[in-house]
């Protein structure tokens, strides 16, 4: 996958034909290369395995190419050792990262796998198969995508590890490819497979493919930050010698076996790092970090890592914020190790990993590793609780594709934190949850009855966004039931998931009021109270659903009166004919008519986008400068109320979701035309977001949007109305750090 096979007789790739013979024997080299890492893990008949399974492969691809040119079969066999090598997995992986392109792309089905292999590897190479199929059909819904790749990974992990080598080794050789498709991989990589890898516990693994996603994305940056790493290795060198030398001594003579060392961090990370704390390359101290691996027996482990610890704080001094301690509370994918950063010779700040050859294994092999060590350790229980949180989540129905993978990069792919209950029971959480996620985490009913908090016995609110080490009492209250802006306190999916439910059920019973009123007014009229009279209605008010229709007419937001003006006739009624539309249109704001119109300097920031359709309230008559808030009214779209109009109280109460903060702009004169070229990655929400910094977080008004995407890449033209360049620069600023962006440039709206 993520491959176009051209067939043996294009031209282009003819001169790699000529030489079969030397082919075949690359082939043979590569795959006794395979065999001879996977000999220690072979048992008895597992070979014959192994080579049936790459004949098969090199049968069924015989006639394809990789875009480079190589015969295709070098592709299976170069992930099958990437399984082996760096992630550590066994013959079963091998066999099936070698057949996992033939059921996709070659005549060979999944019953032919079964029927070879039975049906363990038949399932994995499956789930491979629907993974490439979802990936790569050049839609611009990688959520939904993405969610079904999830879903295959619930019945075998081994799916995903041998994905993630797959698409390893297709970044390794991604040279080949055209400009647009590298950036559609890269860009796929960087944001949905590091994170994946980094979770599964790759480290390696994860580095490699931020970096080797960075050179395709950021080119200038990532040979700009590589020249500078090689030309100051020497000074590095020699700094990290100085650095070491007191420690080797200290640890020689307490009898120590180990290792130490400085390791270069990613140019991804430095370049994180220098985009983050805008800095020069010369201002970034953790250029590298120093790693020492200890030899020592499982029961001494954490013992021995803080008789280093005090050592190296002998030495040198710690920053106390900087301490962390994984040893006690490993995090969920398994990483143990202590981590400290002190003050080292020449004032500098060194960043010090200390940690077991054991715990070394899993930092660099992840989940494979827990494997290995799995007698005796309860590290497993915490991989396998988050395994199975995920598979919570999955199995929950009707999430929608977007929010289904927002809920899943924050709370599966976040940094955690930990928390404890009152009687000192640990709690994993993504970093950012609140005290409201805390209540889901531990019962559903105590979270949807969670009136507050108590962290170490202080009072807080159940928005609270909770710390590592906190202590977190939950109150609850029978009265209390959640509501539509609970969603934007909680981050992990289970609240989400949780507050939706309960929402729905609270819904279903307000509908129930509005569906008796309206069988009261349809038999009033004659009519029937029937499936037909009700789906006329739905369609002729535009509602999604009957319970949307029952729903409005209970909380009165949808005014029956039309119903005057139907026909009966039997008992069906009869809609009247469309007018052209009953709609009236709210004003547009025009920044072109700025000036006399008192209403025309008003922003609207929050969820809305382009443009900015609101009426002023007649109720409390608003006018620029006074404290605003807009209500989304249907049918009338927005309408200002003021902050102390006498209705304002009891609309915020009752429909604080359809509540939107509105504010007055500024009193800025003019305002000038201009146009923005963004180019990226056809995400998720991409618009939206670009949309939310625009005319939300810098309130500039757009005039014009257009957006074409293709084969996943979008590419969108932007005009906007800026007070000056300033402005416009912030704006390419904020617009260039969203997530999948590539490029911003200014362009003349003339042309
Ligand atoms: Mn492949």
């Amino acid at each position: 996958m993520d491959e176009v096979q051209v067939p043996l007789t294009e031209p282009a790739v003819a001169k790699y034909t000529l030489n079969e013979e030397q082919e075949r024997k690359e082939i043979i080299r590569h795959y006794r290369a395979l065999l001879k890492s996977l000999r220690p893990k072979l048992k008895k008949g597992d070979k014959e395995l192994v080579r049936q399974a790459f004949e098969m492969a090199a049968e069924a691809h015989k006639t394809m190419r990789r875009k480079s040119g190589e015969p295709y079969i070098i592709h299976p066999i170069a992930v099958a050792m990437i399984c082996v090598e760096e992630i550590g997995l066994g013959v079963r992986s091998t066999i099936c990262a070698l057949l996992h392109d033939t059921v996709e792309d070659t005549d060979i089905t999944l019953e032919d796998v079964e029927r070879e292999f039975g049906i363990e590897i038949a399932k994995i190479v499956d789930g491979l198969t629907k993974i490439s199929s979802v990936i790569d059909t050049n839609t611009s819904q990688q959520a939904e995508n993405f969610k079904k790749i999830l879903l295959t990974l619930t019945d075998d992990p081994r799916v995903i590890l041998i994905k993630l080598a797959d698409r390893l080794h297709n970044m390794r050789t991604l040279d080949s490819m055209r400009r647009e498709k590298q950036l559609k991989i890269a860009s796929e990589t960087v944001w949905v497979y590091a994170p994946l890898a980094h979770r599964m516990g790759l480290y390696n693994i994860k580095t490699e493919l931020e970096d080797l996603s960075m050179k395709y994305l950021e080119p200038d940056a990532y040979k700009d930050i590589a020249r500078k790493l090689s030309e100051t290795k020497r000074e590095r060198t020699r700094y990290i010698n100085e650095f070491i030398r007191p420690l080797k001594d200290k640890m020689i003579a307490g009898n120590f076996d180990f290792e130490i060392y400085g390791r270069p961090k990613s140019i991804h990370s430095i370049w994180n790092k220098i985009k983050k704390k805008s800095v020069e390359f010369e201002e970034v101290y953790d250029l590298f970090a120093i790693r020492v691996i200890l030899n020592s027996p499982p029961e001494k482990e954490k013992e021995d890592c803080w008789k280093v610890y005090s050592m190296i704080t002998d030495e040198y001094n710690p920053s106390p914020e900087r301490l962390r301690d994984w040893l006690s509370n490993p995090k969920s994918n398994g990483y143990e190790a202590l981590h400290t950063t002190v003050m080292g010779p020449q004032g500098k700040w060194v960043e010090v990993q200390i940690r077991t050859k054991r715990m070394n294994e899993i930092a660099e092999k992840g989940l494979a590793a827990h494997y290995k060590y799995k007698e005796g350790s309860n590290d497993e229980d915490r991989f396998d609780k988050w395994f199975g949180q995920i598979r919570e989540v999955l199995s929950a129905q009707d999430t929608d594709g977007v929010d289904f993978l927002q809920d899943f990069k924050t709370s599966f792919l976040a940094e955690e934190i930990y928390v404890y209950t009152p009687k000192g029971e640990v709690k994993m959480l993504p970093t950012g949850s609140t005290a409201l996620d805390f209540a889901f985490s531990i019962h559903s009913a105590i979270g949807t009855k969670c009136i507050g908090a108590k962290v170490h016995h202080k009072l807080v609110p159940i928005g609270h966004k909770l710390r590592s080490g906190d202590q977190v009492e939950i109150i609850t209250s029978n009265k209390q039931k959640p509501s539509e802006d609970w969603l934007n306190l909680v981050v992990t999916a289970k609240a989400k998931s949780k507050i939706k439910d309960s929402l729905r059920e609270e819904k279903r019973k307000i509908a129930e009021d509005g569906k008796y009123t309206l069988q009261r007014k349809l038999e009033a009229m004659g009519a029937a109270f029937s499936q037909y009279n009700i789906e006329e209605l739905v369609q002729f008010y535009k509602l999604p659903s009957s319970l949307e229709l029952h729903y409005r007419i209970a909380t009165k937001s949808l005014d029956l009166k039309e119903l005057k003006d139907f026909q009966v006739l039997g008992d069906k009624i009869e809609i009247p004919k469309p007018k052209p539309t009953t709609i009236e249109t709210p004003p547009v704001y025009d920044p072109n008519k700025a000036g006399s119109k008192k209403d025309s300097e008003l922003i609207i920031f929050g969820e809305s986008s382009d443009k900015i359709m609101y009426n002023l309230a007649k109720c409390c008559n608003p006018i620029p400068g006074d404290d605003v808030f807009g209500f989304v009214s249907t049918g009338k779209g927005l309408i200002i109320h003021r902050t102390s109009c006498p209705n304002a109280a009891q609309l915020m109460a009752n429909y604080g979701h359809r509540v939107v903060k509105t504010k007055w702009a500024k009193n800025k004169e003019i305002s000038f035309l201009t146009g923005l070229r963004i180019i990226g990655l056809d995400d998720v929400g991409v618009i939206n977001k670009i949309t939310n910094v625009i005319s939300g977080d810098l309130k500039i008004n757009i005039s014009g949007l257009s957006i074409d995407s293709r084969e996943g890449l979008f590419e969108g033209t932007i005009k906007v109305f800026v007070h000056d360049k300033e402005e416009l620069e912030e704006l390419v600023t904020r617009l260039k750090s969203l997530d999948g962006i590539q490029t911003v440039d200014r362009f003349d709206t003339e042309n």
